[in-house]
């Protein structure tokens, strides 16, 4: 269904509300979960939160752990955005890492986001501990280098997140790298054992059945249509409505036009992913043998890694805008196979794609409108973590302690040159620029 929704998002969202899971593997294999009720009441509420993606699911639950009333509303069902979808790879820090955001706000303040940088792996973790959540969990995570260039970046980023306290690396040389991933294709690479991988649709599952657990209402099939803004803010959808004391919007890259301010500083951009047949367990054994998730580290990068019933999920490419690739195979088989030319056999089982939400400067934008409504979005393609600490720090602000929300919020939000008609070529051509500085090793 999302294959007809592109850039539009939410629009489309908001009038034609697909009914299930788009067609992906995690869809297949996910864990029982009941249709939620549509919202046909006018229900009242502490905080009403929009989107039922890790965003949303981990503000929810911040915030019921905190006391507060809770309700969700989804347009579609639980997890049917890029957290249902995604890579599953669950990354330290943020798109762009700590040096670059040291760059814009000084040292000193530097330093609470090098404090956060690897809280919201502890957070999944925490989670899938504290609520049993079964989604096939895996420690380990590999970056892996194309080129000497981009090992000597690695070494950097070891001794930085060092700095901020990671102390779960390992610079991995050629041979090392081999002995975790069995491709030719790589000088070295970065093992962080405090990354690893999940079945994020099954996380996403998880954690909304601990949000019922809690007491928390999540309403699938009852997108918001309409926000009255105001000290109560009530939203609408249409067939009914939630008046509350804070409006969280969470609705990322689908949640098109229905906060312009958001849209304007944002670009949604699609990225592909495949799973293969299972595996034999020979072939997996020696493909991944630690069982690692691996990501390159060029500037449009591949990620891959093991399913826990050994098929390989294997994504790559991004489509500026979000408009939706005809032949997903076409893209990623031939990536797949530039990597592990051994499984020129294997059979692609289930292709699908998926959107995350782009910012000009990659990271992640956190802010107010007004007195009572809270954002954040644009994780530039890695979120699993963030998001989880993001709902921490809307939680946090709603109980009145502000100083990291504000931190995250003081970033500046860049506009795109040209505004939002121009943000898809202007950023296709960045992405030209730095795929042939990968190309190059430059
Ligand atoms: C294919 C793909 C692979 C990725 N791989 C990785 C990875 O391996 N590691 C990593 O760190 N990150 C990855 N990411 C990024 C990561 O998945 C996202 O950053 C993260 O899931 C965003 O979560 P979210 O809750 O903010 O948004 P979403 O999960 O997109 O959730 C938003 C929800 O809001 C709902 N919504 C929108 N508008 C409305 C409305 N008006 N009313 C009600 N509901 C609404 C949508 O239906 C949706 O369910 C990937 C993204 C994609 C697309």
């Amino acid at each position: 269904m999302l294959e007809q929704i592109g850039s539009e998002g939410a629009s489309q969202l908001m009038q034609n509300p697909p009914l299930e899971h788009t067609a992906s593997y995690y869809a297949a294999s996910a864990n029982v979960s009941a249709q939620r009720d549509v919202l046909t009441d006018d229900v009242i509420t502490d905080v009403c939160i929009i989107g039922a993606g890790y965003t949303g699911l981990s503000s929810a639950l911040h915030l019921l752990e905190a006391g507060f009333n809770v309700t969700v509303l989804e347009a579609a069902r639980v997890g049917w955005g890029a957290s249902g979808r995604n890579g599953g790879q669950i990354v330290n820090s943020y798109s762009r890492d700590i040096d670059v955001i040291e760059k814009t706000v000084g040292a000193e303040k530097a330093k609470l986001f090098g404090e956060m940088a690897f809280e919201g792996g502890k957070i999944i973790r925490d989670r899938i501990d504290k609520y049993n959540i079964q989604c096939d969990l895996k420690n380990g995570g590999v970056f892996a280098a194309l080129n000497i260039k981009q090992m000597r970046e690695l070494e950097h980023q070891k001794a930085l997140w060092e700095r901020h306290g990671n102390d779960q690396l390992e610079m991995l040389d050629t041979t090392e790298i081999r002995s975790v991933v069995d491709t030719q294709n790589y000088v070295g690479g970065l093992l962080d054992k405090s990354g690893g991988h999940i079945h994020p649709l099954n996380l996403a599952l998880g954690e909304a059945a601990a949000v019922e657990s809690l007491g928390g209402k999540i309403y699938e099939h009852s997108a918001a249509i309409r926000i009255e803004r105001g000290e109560p803010v009530k939203v609408f959808t249409d067939k009914g409505s939630v008046t509350a004391s804070f409006l969280i919007v969470a609705g990322n890259a689908y949640l098109g036009g229905l906060m312009p301010e958001l849209r304007a500083k944002s670009m949604p951009c699609g990225t592909q992913v495949v799973a293969t047949e299972p595996l034999t367990d020979l072939q997996a054994q020696s493909l991944l043998p630690q069982d690692y998730c691996v990501e390159d580290c060029n500037y449009l990068l591949d990620y891959f890694r093991l399913s826990g019933d050994k098929r390989l999920i294997y994504g790559g490419g991004v489509v500026y805008g979000a408009r939706d690739p005809a032949d997903i195979d076409a893209i990623i088989r031939p990536k797949m196979l530039n990597t592990f030319p051994q499984l020129s056999q294997v059979k692609i089982d289930y292709r699908w794609t998926g959107n995350f939400l782009m910012t000009l400067s990659r990271l992640p934008q956190v802010g107010r409108v007004g007195s009572n409504i809270y954002y954040s979005q644009g994780c530039s393609g890695h979120g699993v973590t963030y998001t989880h600490l993001a709902g921490r720090l809307m939680s946090e602000m709603m109980r009145g302690q502000a100083e990291r929300f504000d931190a995250f919020a003081s970033l500046p939000h860049l506009p795109f040159p040209g505004g939002h008609m121009l943000s898809v070529p202007f950023s296709a051509l960045g992405a030209w620029y730095y795929t042939v500085r990968d190309k190059f090793g430059i």
